[in-house]
């Protein structure tokens, strides 16, 4: 993928949360507006069950202590500021004899009306006049033998809780069910609200008091609500946004990482076996295959010197193993018996009982062909475990090879120890071929070891005949190498043949010189 179309991909990962709000708010906006409407409406019975509580109280504890007659004692009650609320805007008095008095001294003109016109009981609510405009406000009075005390109800509390969150939103009607207080009908709000389209309601009956709260609500809280949606929405959404764009940058690096694509990789079965033909030197005969790991990426064959440690070190081999020896073991069928594929391993294959569970799930296939080595580059840590799984796997017929016998430490431990008669002998030797290399009076010892050990010795890395020569001289024959094929995908080397073997000249001058029986 470019990094073009990752960076797009984190654009719109970015963007696709804002954007999804956007396209969606509209759908959100009834039932926020809803929601708003009903957080209103408890707010409102909240405040009012508890101004109703204190109103009780305080106009309970004033009348049993007022004497009707706005003298000091009176006057005293009116303000004593242990009774100020914000409830209350004001009290007065109007004694059956005399002049009346109020919170602010005299009684007020704007009450006077009060007591001509016939209140209906002796303890209610009735309202003040409304005066040039102003607003009529609630008062409750309380009537006895010609006397009246009177307590105007503030009504700012409503505005106050009409203007949040937003003003001209909301409209409220009371609806006095008594008949004689059907008078008091003075909503408060935004009145436009009634008569506009889509126009919600909630009506709460306050069954005590026969009164009837009707809370409206319209345009103006339904743009209010898309205004919170897309507020608070981007509030979230964007870094919301950020978070899938981040993680997607995380997880595209993890991807491309070795560990990212070596596990996608398994996972999508990118691992499979390449095959080199191990020939017979003396019959040009194919007796068997090295199985070598390629990683298919693309039309690509990777070479296992690109990732083989880290996946070691990572433990992914094992799956990896596991992949390529199902493979193997498919492929067994088109190579011709009895050819063996040899399978390399790690030390922690028999370390643990990996191979031994690896074959028992694939129903341990033919010993004779499928066989496997192990290299002493890596050395085992748990000798004793590993003989023991090999020994194991040594009474159901397997074969195990040392690799890269003579470039470690463990070579003459391995076979000793883990009772491997066979060995692959290094091209780091064999390359000495030919050369003045000190290495190649190694591989003459090895050589000499193998025949003394009765080793069946495969030679690995034989690239010239002049190398072939000399371990055919000194009876190697089992040949790994270019010399006859490069690694191979299996369609190629099941129709690979090696050349004719032709008789050398000096094997022939050699044949020709053998004594006549
Ligand atoms: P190796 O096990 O020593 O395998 C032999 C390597 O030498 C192979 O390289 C092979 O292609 C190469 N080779 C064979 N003949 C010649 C030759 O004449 N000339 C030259 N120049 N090279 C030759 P390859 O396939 O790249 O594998 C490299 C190493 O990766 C292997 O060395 C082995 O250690 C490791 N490897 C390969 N497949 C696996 C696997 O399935 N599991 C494990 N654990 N390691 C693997
Ligand atoms: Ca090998
Ligand atoms: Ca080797």
């Amino acid at each position: 993928m470019s990094r073009l179309t990752s960076l797009w991909i984190s654009l719109g990962l970015f963007c696709a949360p804002p954007l999804l709000l956007l396209l969606l708010s509209p759908l959100l906006t009834g039932p926020v507006t809803h929601q708003l409407l009903n957080a209103k409406a408890r707010e409102m019975l909240a405040y009012q069950a508890e101004r109703n509580q204190v109103l009780e109280q305080d106009i309970q504890a004033q009348l049993l202590r007022l004497q009707f007659n706005c003298g000091a004692e009176d006057m005293a009650l009116l303000r004593d500021t242990s009774y100020y609320s914000r409830h209350i805007r004001l009290a007065g008095i109007q004694p059956a004899h005399g002049k009346g008095c109020s919170t602010v001294g005299p009684a007020l003109p704007l009450l006077t009306g009060i007591e001509e016109t016939p209140l209906p009981l002796d303890f209610g609510l009735t309202a003040t006049s409304s005066a040039i405009g102003t607003e009529q406000e609630l008062l409750v009075y309380f009537k006895r033998a010609g006397n009246l005390a009177y307590w105007v109800l503030s009504n700012s509390w409503i505005h106050e809780i009409l203007g949040r969150p937003c003003a001209e939103c909301f409209y409220l009607e009371f609806t006095h069910h008594n008949p004689a207080l059907a008078h008091l009908y003075f909503p408060r709000g935004n009145p436009a609200i009634v008569s506009q389209p889509h126009a919600i309601k909630l009506t709460n009956l306050d069954e005590r008091n026969e009164v009837q709260q009707t809370l409206w609500a319209g345009m103006a809280l339904r743009q209010h609500a898309a205004e919170q949606i897309r507020y608070f929405g981007l509030l979230i959404t964007l870094p919301l946004g950020l978070l899938l764009a981040a993680g997607y940058g995380l997880l595209r690096n993890y991807r491309n990482s070795l560990e990212g694509l070596l596990k996608l990789g398994l996972q999508q079965g990118e691992f499979l076996p390449f095959y080199q033909p191990i020939v017979d030197s003396r019959t040009h005969e194919v007796v068997g295959h090295e199985a070598l790991l390629r990683w298919r990426r693309g039309g690509d064959f990777i070479s296992p010197g690109a990732f083989i440690d880290y996946a070691e070190r990572q433990g992914l081999i094992i799956p990896m193993t596991e992949q390529l020896v199902r493979q193997v073991v498919a492929d067994l069928t088109q190579l011709a018996a009895p050819q063996w594929v040899s399978v390399n391993l790690v030390a922690a294959h028999v370390e643990r009982p990996y191979l031994q569970e690896l074959l028992t799930r694939l129903h341990w296939p033919d010993p004779d062909r499928l066989t496997f080595e192990l290299t002493e580059r890596i050395p085992i840590s748990d000798m004793k475990t590993a003989a023991r799984e090999m020994a194991n796997l040594g009474l159901r017929g397997y074969h195990f090879k040392v690799d890269d016998f003579g470039t470690g430490y463990g070579g003459f431990a391995y076979l000793q120890q883990l009772g491997i008669s066979r060995i692959k002998i290094d091209k780091m030797f064999i390359d000495t071929i030919g050369t003045q290399d000190l290495k190649r009076s190694v591989l003459d010892a090895i050589i000499a070891f193998g025949h003394e050990s009765r080793m069946e010795m495969i030679a690995e890395g034989v690239e010239s005949q002049v190398q072939l020569d000399y371990l055919a001289e000194r009876g190697v024959y089992l040949i790994q190498g270019y010399v006859f094929a490069q690694p191979m995908a299996l369609v190629d080397v099941i129709q690979w043949r090696p050349p004719i073997k032709v008789a050398r000249p000096v094997e022939q001058k050699r044949m020709n010189e053998r004594p006549q029986a």
